[in-house]
């Protein structure tokens, strides 16, 4: 998956998404992250990428044109990408005609054709636009956002941007939470942390992204590692069984409860079996 971000301080963002589990997934080519300056696309006279907002009121808006600009100069660069993709593979295409009864080279012919497959389901850019304003960020959102094979995420700055660019280059309007940052880079890094633990082969152990709190609309359970004995705090004893049945029913339980107890806006939306809303009703 292909990152992009267009923003005024692309040095926060890159030094913020270069370590740990997002950096090692950069590092084996499963991510790739850019980050692009608008500030490289301010031609005007004077450089500038904000003025003040028509109608008066504090602070600086962010101009149209920049802004246009670095989106057009991503967007260019992902087209061109893509048709050099596409380009590799119709000459692979045409190789495998031409050696219709050799049988060899069947990785790479199939490998075309996919390429070929999913050029042609080619779907429009979805530019994210980090707002206060936007529908919050979720889980869900990830997940769908996850299936892009390109991403592009515009920060704003300052009191934000003109409308009349928004209007024209952004598909999704996302906010991180109700309260005002200064800036969409820490939104966008919360985005791309997301969505890369959901991209294939990112974590270790893909099981990790299987069961996580708000799968199901459920929390996730407690979770213990060693020593078995912790400040006089035990590990619960049906984790140490080897009993997987009973530890799959255990943690699904402990779920349950965790979710009424911490969050039950989400409990109401999750599916219970008639035990299991039994037990809740027994307990609370
Ligand atoms: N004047 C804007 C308003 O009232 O909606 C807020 C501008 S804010 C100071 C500057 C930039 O920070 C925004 O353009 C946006 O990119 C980003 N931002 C601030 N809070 C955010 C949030 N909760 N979620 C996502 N982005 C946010």
């Amino acid at each position: 998956m292909n990152f992009h971000i267009l923003t005024l301080f692309p040095e926060m963002v890159m030094n913020g998404l270069n370590t740990s589990i997002i950096g090692r997934a950069v590092a084996k080519g499963l991510l790739t992250i850019e980050a692009v300056n608008i500030r490289d696309y301010a031609f005007n006279k004077h450089q500038s990428v904000d003025d003040y907002p028509y109608g008066g009121g504090a602070g600086m808006l962010m101009q149209a044109e920049p802004v246009f600009l670095a989106y057009k100069a991503v967007e260019e660069g992902i087209l061109n990408r893509k048709a050099e993709e596409k380009e590799k593979a119709e000459e692979k295409e045409k190789t495998k005609e031409k050696e219709k009864d050799v049988v060899t080279g069947e990785a790479a012919e199939e490998t075309a054709e996919e390429i070929l497959e999913h050029h042609e389901n080619d779907k429009p850019l979805r530019v994210v636009y980090l707002s206060p304003q936007g529908d919050t960020f979720s889980q869900k959102m990830a997940q769908d956002l996850a299936r892009e094979e390109d991403l592009i995420l515009l920060c704003g700055h300052y009191e934000g941007i003109d409308e009349r660019v928004l209007e024209e280059i952004v598909t999704d309007y996302v906010s991180i939470g109700d309260y005002v940052l200064t800036g969409g880079e820490l939104p966008a890094m919360v985005m791309v942390d997301t969505i890369s633990r959901l991209v294939p082969g990112v974590l270790h152990n893909d099981v990790s992204a299987e069961f996580e709190s708000f799968q199901d609309n459920l929390l996730e359970y407690p979770q213990y590692s060693r020593p078995e004995e912790w400040h006089g705090k035990k590990v619960p004893e049906v984790l140490l069984s080897g009993h997987h049945a009973n530890i799959e029913k255990w943690r699904r339980q402990q779920s349950i409860i965790r979710t009424k107890e911490r969050r039950p806006d989400l409990l109401e939306k999750c599916e219970l079996t008639e035990k299991e809303r039994r037990m809740l009703e027994e307990l609370y």
